[in-house]
């Protein structure tokens, strides 16, 4: 899981190259790199410094059409991709899969180099975690099946799980290869064809991925990608009539509008969006038990440079272990390294850009005024780049911006509380329901507050446990739909009921 695998100790003989060679830049399309019509480009950063990487190409709606005629014609009644056997499908998802693990150490190097992240979680968590959602999802290719159903009369029914078409995907940069992977996975299992835009502060590691999905022999238009922004390139692919599906992760501001304009063209949407997930913790915690609920919660924020839609970011301690929690979590917060992306002692890189730097710390600022406590941090980290210290606040109450607004940076809420009953109400009291966790040794007060929690996820005794087989997905306003598992695979299928008159009925 990316819980175990996030300690210092990642031991990687791997040597990082800080300039790794950056060959694809442009839109992928048909399987080949092709520049925008328009021939506009923009750049891409390096957070940690704040200088430009390079120049990709900017995707407008005339490419999006391009985009989405080859993942149509891809997608046509006895095209390559439709004629495959299911197995087939397995075989080239798994040949990507091997090919990404080939590539591992580069496609590390440019996630950490685009993203910020550090180059050993990149190699150790998000390499290893898309490869493996993309094996999990071969395995499902020749799974997908229906039913056969005893309708009355002299008729057999049955059910197929067909793909629903040209599935359009937008995906974020805090996790570019596993969002890439998580859309992509059962998708191709399902035998969609697709028409993916990555965010635009990271699009070089999915280009390379690109480059390995011609590689692994995949038809030309069942994978198509492009760079470029979300209310030009974005919007386009939400609109297009012959788009049948969209799939989005990002901002639930965004997910509004993409549902509304979806609806136009009744197209299918899923919609994973962001949270502000309650972590509780409770007092009959002590010794190595509260030393656990400390690093765990210290995980469930700060993992990702906070960038995480599931943070954990609303601490409720009980209020017998409050202050030996606040302190603990305090000590802990102070020893997180903060870096280059390529140190190996580095836990921590910059935020992705400027953008989301400076609104986290306009957030930090909101929190200092509205009468938090300010324990650790509280401000940019260094000169250069889109750094910001770990910071933790104490006693902080529910109406804080900094208790109800998603700050998605590495900035910890702590917050107290009497009664279980109370707990959860303030828990629940969040327009957003992705995730949230308990810790405790009581098993009934783990299941009350479980079973309790209005959210998609709820960890009991750790946190950020992920595992492709299990969903992943929002409740209220952290959107609909599921990803990853057996789930994952229904949004992108359609059911046909097919009926035949037998001749007479036997038996
Ligand atoms: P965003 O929602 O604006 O961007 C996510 C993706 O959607 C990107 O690919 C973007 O280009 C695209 N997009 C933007 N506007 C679009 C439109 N009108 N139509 C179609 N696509 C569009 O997110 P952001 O601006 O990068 O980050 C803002 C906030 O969103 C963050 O601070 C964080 O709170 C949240 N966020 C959540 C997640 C998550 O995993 N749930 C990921 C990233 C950001």
């Amino acid at each position: 899981s990316l819980n175990k695998n996030l300690t210092r100790q990642l031991a990687t003989s791997v040597q990082p190259n800080k300039n790794p060679e950056i060959k694809y830049t442009q839109l992928f399309i048909n399987n080949e790199f092709v520049d925008a019509k328009s021939g506009k480009t923009f750049e891409t950063v390096n957070p940690a410094t704040g200088k430009t990487i390079t120049r990709v190409a900017e995707a407008d709606k005339v490419d999006v059409d391009l985009a989405v005629k080859a993942a149509k014609d891809a997608f046509k009644l006895g095209s390559p991709w439709r004629r495959s056997d299911a197995s087939h499908r397995a075989f080239l998802m798994n040949r990507l899969a091997d090919l990404m693990q080939r590539d591992a150490a580069h496609l590390a190097a440019l996630e950490a180099l685009d993203n910020g992240k550090p180059f050993n979680i990149a190699l150790n968590v998000d390499v290893p975690a898309s490869i493996a959602c993309l094996r999990y999802y071969a395995g499902w290719c020749d799974k997908i099946h229906g039913k056969v159903i005893p309708v009355s009369g002299d008729f057999i029914s049955y059910t197929r799980h067909e793909p629903v078409g040209v599935a359009g995907q937008i995906i974020p940069w805090n996790f570019p290869l596993l969002m890439q992977a998580w859309k992509l996975g059962p998708a191709l299992a399902a035998g969609c064809t697709v028409v993916m835009k990555v965010a635009e502060q990271t699009p070089l590691s999915a280009l390379h991925v690109c480059k390995l999905i011609a590689e692994a022999g995949f038809p030309p238009g069942v994978v198509n990608l492009l760079t470029g922004y979300g209310p030009t390139a974005g919007a386009a692919i939400v609109n297009h009539p012959d788009v049948d599906k969209v799939a989005f992760t990002g901002s639930t501001e965004v997910g509004k509008l993409i549902a509304k304009q979806a609806a136009d063209t009744i197209k299918r949407v899923t919609l994973e969006l962001g949270g502000k997930s309650p972590n509780i913790v409770l007092g009959d915690l002590k010794g190595d038990d509260l030393d656990y609920a400390v690093n765990q919660s210290n995980f469930g924020l700060f993992f990702n440079q906070g960038q995480c839609c599931c943070a954990g970011s609303r601490i409720f301690v009980q209020e017998n272990i409050y202050d030996e929690f606040v302190e603990r979590s305090v000590e802990k917060t102070k020893k997180i390294r903060v870096g280059d992306p390529f140190d190996s002692k580095t836990d921590q890189g910059p935020q992705v850009d400027g953008e989301q730097m400076g609104k986290i710390l306009d957030l930090i600022n909101s929190g200092k005024k509205q009468g938090a406590k300010l324990l650790t941090g509280g401000s940019r980290w260094g000169e250069e780049g889109f750094f910001v210290q770990p910071t933790v606040f104490g006693d902080v109450k529910d109406d804080m911006r900094i208790c109800r607004e998603e700050i998605f940076g590495p900035v910890m809420q702590i917050l107290k509380f009497k009664t279980i009953d109370e707990v959860i109400e303030r828990a629940n009291n969040t327009e957003y329901g992705l995730a949230g966790s308990v810790f405790t040794k009581n098993i009934d007060n783990a299941l009350q507050v479980s079973n309790s929690l209005r959210a998609g996820t709820v960890w009991v005794n750790c946190y950020d446990n992920f595992d492709v087989a299990a969903p992943f997905g929002g409740y209220k306003q952290s959107g609909y739909g599921r990803e990853k598992g057996e789930y994952g695979i229904s949004n992108y299928t359609e059911v046909k009921c097919v009926t035949i008159k037998i001749p007479q009925k036997n038996n």
